[in-house]
């Protein structure tokens, strides 16, 4: 399988800096959402990447989740030692292509959709209030959208010495074209639009830009990463499976007592 790759960040309308970050280093693919003042965003966002990409380019694409379960305890361990970016956290949503087979590993609000065939899937969950709250039917995604506390994540990199990681595994073939995006996107722009600019634009870079003009006519009020990965076929690559699996979950740690749920609720609550 081959792959045709655009990635682009934008500041938005109204932050004053750019906390989100990227990564595009074939075959691995990485959006990353940093939060906690200050210095603090850009300095988890940017430390989970360098960890993930060192990892993976080391050790290979089965370490991809344990990079991850690593880009938390490097964040973690700074946010600890070091005054100056105490609290800070940050979403991480990677996928790494490997054969026809799309492994993805995800903490956070930051999303991997699929377009296949002009359909538009989201292949990882919401670690937010409100994707829970979504999950368990009591909020509709319209309330979702305007919800005071729709930013506010139940998991996230840095904020403890271990996180859970989701990995979904995802059989993929030529055609298919993968969106990473930050929250600053699909906060913006509904899936339905998501998905006619993806289907209308064939061209990855320009659909990038498309995309973030979009969330910007909206208001921009966040910063706004996309990355996009079209897979071109080549000659001698197994055919794939038509189905996408459901998304798998790592089985959870026991839920934390809810007054420390609240605190951590608090404690990641985005500006
Ligand atoms: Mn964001």
């Amino acid at each position: 399988m081959k792959a045709n790759v655009a990635a682009a960040t934008d500041i938005g309308l109204v932050r004053d800096h750019n906390e989100d970050a990227y990564l595009v280093e074939d075959p691995l693919y990485v959006v990353a959402d940093g939060m906690g003042g200050h210095l603090g965003g850009e300095v988890a966002s940017a430390t989970a990447l360098e960890t993930v990409g060192a990892v993976v380019a080391d050790e290979g694409i089965e370490a991809l989740a344990d990079s991850v379960r690593r880009a938390n305890k490097a964040v973690y361990d700074r946010q600890v030692g070091d005054a100056e970016v105490a609290g800070m956290g940050t979403t991480l949503t990677a996928v790494a292509l490997q054969g026809s087979q799309l492994h993805v590993a995800h903490v956070g609000d930051s999303r991997a959709y699929l377009l296949r065939g002009g359909t538009l899937e989201m292949l990882t969950q919401d670690h937010s209030l409100v994707g829970e709250m979504m999950r368990e039917g009591s909020l509709t995604e319209a309330q979702a959208r305007v919800h005071p506390r729709r930013s506010t994540l139940t998991r996230a990199l840095g904020i403890a010495g271990e996180v859970t990681v989701d990995t979904p595994e995802v059989p993929v073939q030529g055609g298919d074209r993968i969106l990473l995006c930050s929250d600053g996107l699909s906060g913006m722009v509904e899936d339905p639009r998501l998905q006619e600019i993806l289907r209308n634009e064939p061209d990855p870079e320009r659909a990038c830009a498309a995309l973030i003009a979009e969330a910007n006519a909206n208001g921009g009020v966040d910063n706004i990463t996309t990355v996009i990965v079209d897979l071109i076929s080549e000659e001698g690559d197994n055919p794939a499976p038509v189905e996408t699996g459901p998304a798998e979950t790592e089985p959870s740690e026991p839920g934390l007592p809810s007054e420390e749920r609240g605190w951590l609720r608090r404690l990641l609550k985005k500006k």
